[in-house]
């Protein structure tokens, strides 16, 4: 049962960083797309444009993605070997440290320090690792795999305004985009908000707006260098 909750869990945070990832894909992708679209790029120029956009925007996620998790797992190892080694120098104080944790739990004096010997006799730094530092050492942070799904959910966001720019006729291609990425946004916000466990509709709404405000600036921008170049 506590195995089942536990991959619950972490399928929910994996979900959580796709939403994110796909949310950055489609609305950056999108903008790009509306602005190229509205200064009355042709059709080769929007797929190099989006192309492009996908490509650089998951290679970008990719990176960023790698170095913030690898720095995240490096500081959980260094956490793990001190502790380690205080558990090799210093058990009694270990000991302590341990009881003092369960009591503040809210179990009575007697019963924590049990539980305690009992807990170290069985896996020390496991169970260090997991009621003081909070972490399971059989599954420390992910690098590469943050990483891919990151990437992966990007260029799945992008995709959605860049086949849509390609699909619709030319008078169409900006409001195909934009209504298209608007409700691709919704989604993805009533997602993230129940993985989160939030309400949905005030986070629909934020994103929504601020989806809107930037495809706007960029159809101005686009505007502006269709009249400076036509
Ligand atoms: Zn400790």
């Amino acid at each position: 049962m506590r195995h089942h909750e536990e991959h619950a869990g972490h399928r929910a945070s994996w979900l959580r960083a796709g939403v994110l990832g796909a949310n950055d894909g489609l609305l950056s992708t999108a903008s790009l797309l509306v602005g190229v679209a509205s200064a009355s790029a042709g059709r080769s120029v929007l797929l190099a444009a989006g192309v492009a956009s996908l490509v650089a925007g998951a290679g970008s996620m990719a990176i960023g993605e790698y170095s913030s998790v690898s720095s995240q797992r490096d500081a959980e190892r260094a956490d793990l070997e001190t502790e380690a080694v205080e558990l090799e120098t210093m058990p009694r104080a270990e000991l302590a440290e341990l009881t003092t944790i369960y009591e503040q739990r809210g179990l009575p004096r007697s019963l924590a320090r049990e539980v305690a010997e009992t807990l170290t006799a069985h896996d020390a730094l496991t169970t260090h690792a997991r009621d003081e530092l909070g972490l399971d050492p059989d599954d420390l942070a992910r690098p590469l795999e943050a990483s891919l799904t990151s990437a992966v959910s990007f260029a799945l966001g992008a995709l959605v305004p860049l086949l849509v720019v390609l699909a619709a006729s030319a008078g169409f291609r900006v409001p195909a985009v934009v209504i298209s990425t608007l409700v691709g946004l919704g989604v993805l916000g009533a997602i993230g908000a129940r993985l989160g466990g939030a309400p949905m509709l005030r986070p629909a709404i934020r994103v929504l707006v601020g989806g809107a405000a930037a495809m706007g600036v960029a159809w101005l921008v686009g505007q502006t260098f269709d009249v400076a170049v036509g």
